[in-house]
């Protein structure tokens, strides 16, 4: 074991939670609040393994810090731009969920599309027998064009997925992506009105906040698609709740939310709306992948003054040790 103490705010995963106490000096804290710190050695802290949000007064409560270690590819709840000006370096989990979190964006697209969980629902519930075969379905996924909100990595995972379902694909990121043969639209605007299938996969932060909004279910148009599998805050959710409410668009599969897990009453009582408790990335052995790699950016901090995975804002920090 290491003599590196490392504060574990909050709920961690378990798995990490145990590699960490293995490894080094497990600190636990209710929650990353500066009170909480009062009556610690808060100097003695060089990292935080965390999946909950960490701000620059929580950051500035620890002098001796070196790493945030954050537990997920979004990082939105870390004030990563505050620790880079502080020389704390910030680690993310990404690609190993990149096919977990495309699988999810899948099976929320059909199941929002032909409405599998209401056609089981009636099955349970003795309506086939009773009244005969589940309504079909308005939607299908035949002749659809989806476009694409975040081509990056899992992104071009859900695309790739989608090429094979014969479908065109087009998408808006701020730039072209190299090497891909589809559709790059410089507007949000331009995407949304261009298919009618528009999946969201961009992260959260002030650049994307509510930038699905009105106008983009507009544009869309009355047999448009929703998806939203990156963050709940990319989303104005009450004009996406009056544009399903008003049949702006057809229907919406949501698997994010802007103030989780707290899902507004008007989605829940929307038959358009289909909706999961923010589940992309959660099979045992995904999180396990995302739980080793919090731990491994960790070790090769302090072994090696490298990350395995810095977010963009930290990428070029050299190791600066304070210990
Ligand atoms: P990447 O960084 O690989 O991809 C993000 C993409 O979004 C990039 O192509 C980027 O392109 C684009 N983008 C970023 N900002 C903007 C902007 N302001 N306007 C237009 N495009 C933008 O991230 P990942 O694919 O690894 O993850 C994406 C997000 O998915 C995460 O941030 C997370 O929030 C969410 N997520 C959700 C999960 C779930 O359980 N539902 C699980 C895992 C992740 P460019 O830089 O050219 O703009």
């Amino acid at each position: 074991m290491r003599d590196v103490s490392i504060l574990v705010p909050g709920k961690l995963h378990e798995h990490a939670a145990k590699r960490i106490s293995e490894e080094f000096r497990l600190v636990p804290l209710q929650a990353a609040d500066p009170v909480l710190l009062a009556g610690r050695d808060a100097s003695a802290i060089r990292g935080i393994a965390a999946m909950t949000t960490i701000d620059a007064a929580f950051i500035d409560a620890l002098p001796k810090l070196e790493i945030i270690a954050n537990f997920g590819v979004g990082y939105d709840a870390v004030d990563a731009g505050h620790a880079a000006s502080k020389n704390i370096m910030v680690t993310n989990t990404p690609d190993v969920l990149n096919e977990e979190v495309a699988d999810t964006a899948v099976g929320l697209l059909l199941n929002t599309v032909r409405e599998f969980a209401r056609a089981e629902a009636y099955l349970r519930a003795g309506r086939w027998a009773r009244e005969g075969g589940y309504p079909l379905t308005a939607s299908t996924l035949r002749g659809r064009r989806v476009g694409i909100f975040g081509l990056g990595r899992i992104g071009q995972a859900i695309a790739r997925r989608l090429e094979a379902f014969g479908l065109p694909i087009a998408y808006h990121n701020r730039r072209p992506v190299a090497d891909v043969s589809y559709a790059y639209h410089d507007s949000l605007r331009g995407l949304a009105e261009a298919v009618d299938v528009l999946v969201s996969v961009a992260p959260g932060g002030a650049q994307t906040h509510k930038i699905v909004n009105a106008e983009i279910f507009e544009a869309l148009g009355p047999d448009g698609i929703f998806l939203n599998i990156g963050r709940g805050s990319t989303v104005d959710e009450e004009a996406l709740i009056a544009a399903l409410a008003a049949g702006t668009i057809r229907a919406a599969g949501l698997d994010v939310f802007s103030d989780e897990p707290h899902v507004p009453r008007a989605l829940l009582e929307l038959d358009n709306a289909t909706l999961l408790p923010h589940v992309g990335s959660a099979s045992r052995a995904t999180r396990e992948a995302m739980a080793d790699l919090v731990v491994d950016n960790l070790i090769a901090w302090f072994d090696e003054g490298r990350v395995l995975t810095p977010v963009p804002e930290t990428a070029g920090l050299a190791a600066v040790r304070t210990g």
